[in-house]
């Protein structure tokens, strides 16, 4: 009797807790249970589908005869679907007029929307108006192992909006590589959020990739490449974490802390008698932001190093946009007497003669040129033709992405070309392992100031003196 007292009790303790199961308005499970439910699913490696239904011409209905019928016309649908469910599906409201549902088996999905729309559009008699509402429906299917369910509900949430700009009331599934899609980036968005939290962990590193001669292949400059070094996921490329920097705004503080980490090791190199010529990517949303110009160079010049063998690389389309913010930001860096590089040239096809009005030395040719050449001839005629080009113009090309010994001799046959760079050539990699490299290359090593080989110690002591030879054009034409 005691016993049966008490779990009467912690029954209707469950019923009042808002936390369980339970949305009030319809009584069908919220949306935190379906979540919960699903994550148990994918846990155990079953391959759900998930349904999501949004009614058509809904907030017609709540205009015109008020909430009160509203929430009748929500009540009566929710109950017709629930009542289509088979063992172990669950349905859900997502708030409003949106629906979730969660099939453990996702063979049993496309049956189940046809008939959830069928039940979805039958006319219904609310307080004597007849009424008749549609129903958009998404499906997503777990494609594989490893998708968490916020990703799968997004994907079929992504879907049901395809089916209402698709013309309402009707059924779409997400293809599986949208679902994939969803998940890669609801793990980068992740990722980026806590990339505030890395840097302050002092997380990213600087690689740096060789720029050299085509001939000798003695360097003749650095590139930096960002790196991530991540506590449980190893060394992270910036392909997995910089495009939602981009786009969250969180690009300027890793921009921000490359051209410190640049420094840095310039000051570092300088003090082990090396002073490589060093290049750095900016993206183009740190070179609109305004204010961003006078920061950066402080940044740069920190510890007396100055400007001279330093090269900013922007992507050759934004740059040559029409982009008027961007373009002073890039006459601003010539100014201080930064080299501007147009990164990935011929990947857009922004017209050439905006060449002219930007302040850009070097050109580095996309490694999609490289790619085309040696199955077709008529690409080796293209690269030649821009290298005659750039000549033209008076700017310095470095050609990208050499992969193999049959491209480099292709750009060695070519006399023009100021330098190229590629795996080939040398992988990313981070200071300490270029160091022997740097010393065999004469363009690397400080020249210091007072003339006396060997005591570039000293020179790079003294701030003042950057390094007479370093104003040298370090790259040949
Ligand atoms: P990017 O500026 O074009 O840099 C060259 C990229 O190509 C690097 O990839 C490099 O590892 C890769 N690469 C070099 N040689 C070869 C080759 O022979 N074959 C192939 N297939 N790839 C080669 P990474 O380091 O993954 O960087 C990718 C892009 O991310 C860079 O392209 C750049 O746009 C951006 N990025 C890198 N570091 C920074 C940074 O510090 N700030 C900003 N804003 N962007 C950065
Ligand atoms: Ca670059
Ligand atoms: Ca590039």
């Amino acid at each position: 009797m005691r016993r049966g007292a008490a779990r009467a009790l912690s029954a209707l303790a469950a019923s009042l807790d808002p936390t369980t199961d339970g949305d009030q308005l319809t009584g069908l499970a919220t949306r935190g249970t379906l979540m919960r439910h699903l994550e148990r699913l994918l846990e155990r490696g079953e391959h759900p589908a998930i349904l999501y239904v949004d009614l058509d011409d809904f907030k017609l209905v709540n205009d015109t005869l008020g909430h009160a019928a509203g929430d009748e016309l929500l009540r009566h649908i929710a109950g017709e679907m629930a009542r289509l469910l088979g063992p172990g599906d669950m349905i859900a409201r997502q708030g409003g007029d949106e629906f979730a549902l969660v099939l453990p088996s996702a063979g049993d999905a496309p049956a189940l929307a046809g008939r959830l729309r069928t039940a979805i559009t039958a006319p219904v008699s609310v307080r004597g108006v007849q009424l008749q509402v549609g129903g958009s429906i998404g499906i997503a299917v777990a494609p594989g192992d490893g998708l968490d369910a916020s990703s799968l509900l997004e994907a079929a949430d992504g879907a049901m909006y395809q089916a209402k700009v698709g013309g309402r009331d009707q059924i779409r599934r997400a293809a599986d590589s949208v679902t994939r899609d969803r998940q890669r980036d609801r793990a980068a968005l992740t990722l980026t959020a806590s990339l505030p939290a890395a840097i302050a962990r002092d997380e990213l590193r600087l690689h740096w990739q060789p720029i050299v001669e085509v001939d000798g292949l003695t360097i003749i400059g650095l590139e930096a490449l960002v790196r991530w070094e991540h506590p449980e996921r190893g060394l992270l490329y910036p392909g997995q974490f910089l495009p939602f920097a981009e786009t969250s705004g969180m690009i300027h503080a890793v921009d921000g802390w490359v051209a410190s980490a640049v420094a840095r090791q310039r000051v570092e190199w300088r003090m082990r008698g090396l002073d490589p010529y060093v290049g750095f990517n900016l993206s183009p949303q740190f070179a609109r932001l305004p204010g961003s110009l006078d920061p950066l160079l402080e940044r740069l010049t920190s510890g007396g190093l100055s400007l001279d063998r330093v090269t900013v690389e922007l992507t050759e389309s934004v740059a040559l946009g029409e982009d008027g913010r961007l373009l002073s930001f890039l006459h601003g860096l010539a100014n201080a007497g930064v080299t501007v590089s147009l990164d990935d040239f011929g990947r857009a096809y922004s017209s050439l003669d905006r060449l002219r009005d930007v302040p850009a030395k070097w050109i580095k040719l996309d490694r999609a040129f490289l790619d085309r050449v040696q199955e077709d001839a008529s690409a080796t005629d293209v690269l030649f033709a821009i290298l005659e080009l750039v000549r033209a113009l008076k700017l310095k090309l470095i050609v990208e992405g050499v992969e193999n010994p049959e491209q480099l001799e292709v750009l060695r046959s070519h006399g023009a070309l100021t330098g190229a760079q590629g795996f080939l050539l040398g992988r990313p990699a981070p200071a300490a392992a270029l160091e022997q490299r740097l010393r065999e290359s004469s363009r690397s090593r400080l020249l210091p100031a007072d003339g006396h080989a060997g005591e570039a110690r000293a020179a790079a002591a003294d701030t003042s003196s950057t390094g007479a030879g370093s104003s040298a054009e370090p790259v040949a034409g």
